[in-house]
């Protein structure tokens, strides 16, 4: 007789972790498969945290070499990149180790292996070894998360033309990388090279880097990376990568038709991740994918099946660590009866460059797509006096609120510590608040965070500091 459960997740990465963890916490009997080998998905093994890691060590590594201009002397500050590398490793073994504990505390069964749909009830367990087995399940929770696109006809080696986890684990640095597509995930790997060493041009084929950011922090980021020696080159199209013995040569053609080659020693292929539906049978159970081969699901994340739901990246809306963990929350708290939910108007997005960039809420171009009528209150953190202390004054901060009802509607930062601030931001929002309610809340002096009070006063043009 196979194992019976209540509830089976297939993926263990933060979505169904998570989602398996407060299963159990309902007193749902819970199994969670996963075929990595290791627990916490993309984000902990080959995403957030390994690039979170080398973002972190790359920034000392590059202030540590600038220190003597604050009157610091250290001496000659040199890099060596294995032991940067293990200390990345080290870091995603401990939270990898963490989650397999956190699952056992809370008695989700964990089986290693590549689940897939044997019927809508019967789950196949292959392992390492291609031994089979099968368990019984009462619901399903599909959290099979994203894998990386090439461009079309290229495959990535993960040594010389790489995705993002070959980014995560080069073993020198390359003299010179061009990066295509100027999204999150290539400017924060370029960002870590370029810190380490490399010569790094961005080749994207947008007229603005980071689409769907709001557009005037979009072109403040840009500028504050092209000072940091980035090189960008808009409106260009990649027509062909070829290798050659000393690397690679990418042929592009701009928008005015002219050709140009750039030689590289690591080309990195940042162009989009896709859902992970393979190995799945799904049509043996008949699961129906929306048009971007996602899983469709309806605002409880259930299928067309009925015990069958699915959440994270591989279904429909931002591809972010915190969204998979909302929703598996949320669909852990439905199967059991209770009224999970998920606020998609308030899921902050971070880019953990330096500086940072964060936003909550929508973009002056999404409300004026919108037709909603919103005031703009703007502060930069030139007059902060917390950024101009550590030198770090770069960036400002940009407050959306409706014109009529004054509530806050969107967020955008670029500065110092972004990351962290725009939470404060998002509660904000979760309760209804108004710029005039932010204004009014006294924030410690001085900290980066005055610069969001400055911002909401500025909604009513009365900041102080500007
Ligand atoms: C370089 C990089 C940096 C990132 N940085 C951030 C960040 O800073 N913040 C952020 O919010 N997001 C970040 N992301 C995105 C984030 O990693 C994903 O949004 C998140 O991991 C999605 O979670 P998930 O649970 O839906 O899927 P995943 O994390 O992809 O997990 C799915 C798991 O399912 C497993 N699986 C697949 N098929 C099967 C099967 N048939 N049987 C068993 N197991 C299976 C996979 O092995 C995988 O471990 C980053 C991504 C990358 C690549």
């Amino acid at each position: 007789m196979s194992d019976k459960f209540q509830a089976v997740v297939i993926g263990g990465g933060p979505g169904g972790y998570v989602c398996a963890i407060r299963l159990a916490q309902l007193g749902l009997k819970t199994a969670c498969i996963e075929s990595r080998g290791s627990l916490g998905g993309t984000c902990l093994n080959v995403g957030c945290i390994p690039s979170k890691s080398l973002l972190n060590l790359s920034e000392e590594f590059h202030k540590a070499q600038h220190l003597s201009n604050k009157g610091i002397e250290i001496g000659e500050v040199k890099l060596n990149l294995s032991k940067m590398m293990k200390n990345k490793d080290k870091a995603v073994t401990i939270l990898t180790k963490g989650v397999e504990f956190l699952l056992k505390k809370n008695k989700v069964a964990y089986f290693k292996g590549a689940g897939s749909f044997k019927s809508k009830n019967e789950i196949s367990i292959k392992d390492d070894q291609n031994k089979e087995s099968l368990i019984q399940a009462e619901k399903v929770i599909i959290a099979t998360g994203s894998v990386p696109v090439s461009l079309p006809g290229i495959k990535f080696d993960e040594k010389i033309i790489v995705s993002s986890t070959g980014a995560l684990k080069l073993d020198q640095v390359p003299k010179k990388m061009v990066v295509v597509g100027g999204g999150y995930i290539g400017l924060e790997m370029g960002s870590v090279w370029s810190r380490l060493g490399s010569e790094v041009h961005v080749i994207e084929f947008l007229d603005h880097i980071t689409p769907g950011m709001d557009k005037e922090i979009s072109k403040e980021f840009m500028k504050i990376l092209q000072k940091q020696g980035i090189n960008f080159h808009l409106e260009t199209k990649v027509e062909s990568i070829k290798k050659n013995n000393k690397g690679v040569i990418i042929l592009t053609s701009n928008k005015n038709k002219k050709k140009i080659n750039f030689d590289c020693n690591v080309v990195l292929i940042s162009v989009g991740r896709k859902p992970n539906t393979k190995n799945l049978n799904l049509s043996s159970v008949g699961i129906v994918l929306d048009e971007k081969k996602r899983i469709k699901t309806d605002k409880n994340f259930k299928t067309n099946i009925k015990n069958i739901y699915a959440i994270g990246d591989v279904i429909e809306g931002p591809m972010l660590a915190h969204k998979a963990e909302e929703e598996g929350i949320a669909v852990a708290e439905l199967l059991a009866g209770q009224s999970g939910h998920v606020n998609y108007d308030v899921i902050p997005g971070v880019i953990y460059t330096s500086p940072e960039v964060a936003s909550v809420g929508k973009t002056e171009e999404q409300l004026k797509e919108l037709k909603i009528k919103y005031k703009v209150g703007k502060f930069p953190f030139l007059a902060n006096s917390r950024a101009k202390a550590i030198n770090e004054a770069e960036g400002f901060v940009k407050i959306l609120a409706d014109e009529k009802t004054d509530k806050v509607i969107g967020v955008h930062i670029i500065g110092p510590h972004a990351g962290e601030m725009i939470a404060e931001m998002a509660i904000a929002m979760e309760f209804g608040a108004s710029s005039e309610d932010i204004a009014r809340t006294c924030h410690a002096h001085p900290t980066f965070s005055e610069a969001i009070k400055e911002a909401a006063l500025s909604v009513d043009k009365r900041a102080i500091h500007s």
